[in-house]
């Protein structure tokens, strides 16, 4: 399963890597901010099965 999610700020569009853990709950919410902008991005991440997903949107 894949736990390691590359993704784009949905501000400045920098490249980010986040990890995730299904252990963690199959569905999880968290918001960091983007080290290069410092704007708050929501991650919702999904684990269902063997697939994971992960969306990003703006957290304000
Ligand atoms: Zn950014």
């Amino acid at each position: 399963m894949e736990t390691n999610f590359s993704v784009q700020c949905p501000y400045c569009g920098e490249q980010i890597w986040m990890e995730f853990y299904p252990e963690d709950g199959s569905q999880q919410e968290m918001i960091v901010d983007c080290e290069v902008c410092c704007n708050p991005i929501l991650y919702e991440v999904t684990f269902k099965g063997e697939e994971s997903n992960l969306r990003v949107e703006r957290a304000q």
